[in-house]
């Protein structure tokens, strides 16, 4: 018999409010089709979206691209989503923020920001972001953002290029004044599977870190809380992909696009409504794409009789999707999946970089 399904109100709302980005990060999370500027929203459709989200329940707005700032409206955003009572969280690389900028961010009420960081020195992190001077600007942002005392997490994405330079990052976030120190190592989705080969860490990197990890987290306890996202691909189970699929939140595409997760357009045949052209409630409630894999009923005999199946839900549909082309399989990573020996096989193959191998970096 088919299971009812209690939908809770969602928490969050990431907002993507564009693709523009001066930075061109091989991981990036944005999709390859990238949406160009002519297609974005405006910043009324915007505000009336934020005020929808805070009726149906959102209480945290994640400001986030693309990079953000190439909005010239980003200001008149932050406040139109205060005034909708939301927790505005603003995601940058920092770049495009000025002293001046900032200081009118903090006017409207940001009320946190959390700053990416590409690497520990200019040379690895302009590499990354594909950005020559990248790096000195990012750190003048830094500088700017801890006079100005915004709360701030430091988000470092970590991969086989920077992984060795964790002790760094984290002494960098607390010389930053960050009370929150993200680490999350590279999901292979979108780009970032495009360029795995490049990416992925090796196995010897995968145990210093987080040695590393639990040795720093006592260290600076009290000083700087350290969020550590392990690699995938070196696990046993999956991670509770979005807390399950459309149960904390949804992603919102710079045209208006609405996703219930930012790699869900990867899996075809799911159909995605327009916050342009269908209320967000309908949406969040009844929208196709976010009652595909909702619940359990979706699920494979194999986690659906699994005693794990409320702490991972199954994992990542989109992963599933890239590894074994079924977005309703048991997740790969998953010991018990039928499909494992894929992902081992891909660790093997990753961790010997073919000669000449070269980044493609994410582009418009
Ligand atoms: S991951 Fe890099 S390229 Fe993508 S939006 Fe962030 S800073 Fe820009
Ligand atoms: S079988 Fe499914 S529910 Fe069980 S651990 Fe694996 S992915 Fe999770």
């Amino acid at each position: 018999m088919a299971e009812t399904v209690r939908i809770p109100a969602p928490l969050a709302l990431l907002a993507e409010l564009t693709h523009r980005c001066p930075l061109s990060c091989p991981y990036c999370s944005n999709p390859f089709e990238l949406i160009a500027r002519e297609r974005e929203l405006d910043t009324d459709t915007w505000a009336d979206i934020f005020r929808q989200a805070a009726e149906i329940g959102v209480l945290q707005l994640h400001l986030s691209g693309g990079e953000p700032a190439s909005r010239r409206d980003l200001v008149e955003l932050v406040e139109a989503a205060r005034e909708a009572g939301l927790y505005v969280n603003l995601i940058t690389s920092g770049i495009g923020l000025t002293r001046e900028r900032l200081e009118a961010l903090d006017a409207a009420g940001v009320d946190h920001i959390q700053l990416s960081l590409q690497g520990v020195r200019a040379e690895t992190a302009d590499y990354i972001g594909g950005y020559k001077g990248g790096f000195d600007r990012k750190m003048r942002v830094a500088d700017q953002i801890a006079e100005i005392g915004f709360a701030l997490t430091l988000n470092a994405v970590m991969h086989r290029h920077n992984l060795d330079d964790l002790p760094r990052t984290l002494e960098m976030a607390v010389e930053m004044g960050a009370r929150r120190i993200e680490v999350a190592c590279v999901q292979f989705q979108g780009w970032a599977l495009k360029n795995r080969g490049m990416l992925q860490p090796s196995r010897a990197q995968v145990y210093t870190a987080k040695a590393t990890v639990a040795e720093a987290r006592a260290r600076y306890r009290g000083v700087l809380a350290i969020d550590f996202v392990p690699p995938d691909y070196f696990a046993d189970y999956p991670k509770p992909c979005m807390g399950g699929w459309g149960s904390t939140g949804l992603n919102i595409a710079p045209d208006g696009t609405v996703l219930p997760c930012h790699a869900a357009e990867t899996i075809p045949d799911l159909t995605f409504q327009n916050a342009k052209d269908t209320p967000l409630s309908e949406i969040w409630y009844n929208g196709a794409a976010f009652n595909a894999f909702r619940g359990t009923d979706w699920m494979p005999e194999l986690c659906r009789s699994c005693d794990r199946r409320d702490l991972d839900f199954g994992g990542c549909r989109c992963q599933a999707m890239a590894l074994a082309g079924d977005p309703a399989a048991t997740d790969p990573i998953c010991r018990k999946s039928p499909h494992r020996a894929l992902v081992d096989a891909a660790i093997e193959a990753d961790t010997v970089p073919a000669p000449g191998q070269q980044f493609e970096y994410r582009k418009l």
